[in-house]
């Protein structure tokens, strides 16, 4: 090696980024990760680029400070952000300050309106909870995906990771405390804190009349559709309060403004939601932190397949449906995105339908 290179520990560049500081202390970061460590790499983004620009500007000003000295600067620089970036590594340090250091799944650097905030959406292993999931993270969100089933989360996020997105999953039946739990312990661990919480996870078991409805159902249907969004979110609250600001979405339906006589306490439940998107908006907003509801019509994934696949059912909605055709999970991804992005921040307390017309005034 020239005498004019500086010496970097080998071990450190196979693990992060290939360096060449020169004899002018200008230094490249180049992207040369080699493939076996792609799944969980630390990327050094541009904005890791140390001040060596200023250390330079310097030494051409000031010509009393010798070349070795500012060469020793530079050395000392770098080496502190090669050991935080080392730390990152190694998963002791998740929130690097002045660093610009993201942790993704598969080796593309992050970005977007939502680069380096991280989202916790429930119910996202499948239908439009998975939509929502791909969206924020391919919007730069890191995103922390969970359902009742280890398969369907395992199936989940290599589905995303293998888009290259930055992903990781968790089991959490959001009617279970322990699991709600866990899932929290799971985001804090390993992403460092929490910006948005979506609550997409809902059941809809078919109960017919509301007076004819047992009191175990109505408490399963309440506790999944109406509790668990609190519960969670009151564990979230003191983490998300730290980051500066949030956002919370709650997914109701339409049901909520035209219910189905078949859907008894389902119907309740939705349209509980949109109370609570009122009073959380009210309670959250001196914290900063956004409450909007989703508020989807017939939207075709598995939980509407009864609906949409039967023909007299369909036709009669169609009917009431503007736009002639079934939504698609992707139709409600995108608002929940904007929802969560700075551009919604003075956006609060509002349930928007997405349902190829809205039957709201
Ligand atoms: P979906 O395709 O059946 O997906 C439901 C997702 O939630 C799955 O990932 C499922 O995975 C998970 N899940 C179910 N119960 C859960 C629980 N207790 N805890 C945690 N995760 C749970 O359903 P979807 O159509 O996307 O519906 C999602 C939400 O949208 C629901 O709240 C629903 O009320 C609302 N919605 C849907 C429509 C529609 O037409 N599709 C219309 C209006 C409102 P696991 O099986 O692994 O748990």
């Amino acid at each position: 090696m020239p005498a004019s290179e500086a010496c970097i520990p080998a071990s450190l560049l196979a693990s992060c980024v290939t360096l060449v500081v020169t004899r002018r202390a200008y230094v490249q970061i180049g992207s040369a990760v080699p493939e076996s460590s792609l799944l969980s790499v630390h990327i050094l983004t541009p904005s890791f680029r140390p001040p060596m620009e200023e250390l330079l500007t310097r030494t051409q000003e000031r010509e009393e400070h010798s070349q070795g000295q500012v060469q020793q600067e530079a050395d000392q620089a770098m080496a502190t952000r090669l050991q935080a970036a080392a730390w990152v590594q190694r998963g002791q340090l998740h929130h690097p300050a002045g660093l610009s250091v993201q942790k993704i799944s598969r080796g593309i650097d992050q970005k977007g309106i939502l680069a380096n905030r991280v989202a916790v959406v429930t119910g996202s292993t499948n239908g439009i909870g998975f939509a929502i999931a791909r969206r924020l993270a391919q919007d730069g969100a890191h995103v922390v995906v969970s359902s009742r089933k280890q398969q369907n989360v395992d199936r989940a996020v290599a589905a995303l990771q293998e888009e290259g997105l930055s992903v990781m999953g968790t089991v959490c039946h959001v009617g279970k405390a322990e699991d709600r739990k866990r899932l929290v312990a799971m985001a804090l661990q390993h992403c460092g804190g929490i910006d948005f919480l979506v609550c997409v996870a809902g059941v809809n078991p078919l109960v017919g009349s509301t007076l004819g409805t047992s009191e175990q159902v109505w408490d399963k249907i309440l506790d999944v559709n109406l509790k668990s969004p609190v519960l969670l979110l009151s564990q979230l609250l003191p983490h998300m309060e730290k980051r500066g600001r949030g956002a919370v979405i709650l997914v109701s339906s339409l049901a909520a403004y035209m219910p189905r006589v078949e859907l008894g306490v389902y119907n309740v439940s939705k349209t509980a939601l949109l109370g609570l998107t009122k009073t959380l908006s009210l309670e959250l907003a001196p914290k900063n932190i956004q409450v909007n509801c989703l508020v989807p019509g017939i939207i075709k994934t598995d939980f509407s397949k009864l609906l949409y696949e039967n023909e007299a059912v369909w036709k009669k909605f169609m009917e009431y449906y503007w736009v002639k055709r079934i939504g698609q999970p992707e139709d409600c991804a995108g608002l929940v995105s904007f929802l969560c992005s700075p551009d919604a921040s003075y956006i609060t307390g509002e349930s928007i339908v997405v349902a190829g017309f809205s039957p709201r005034l």
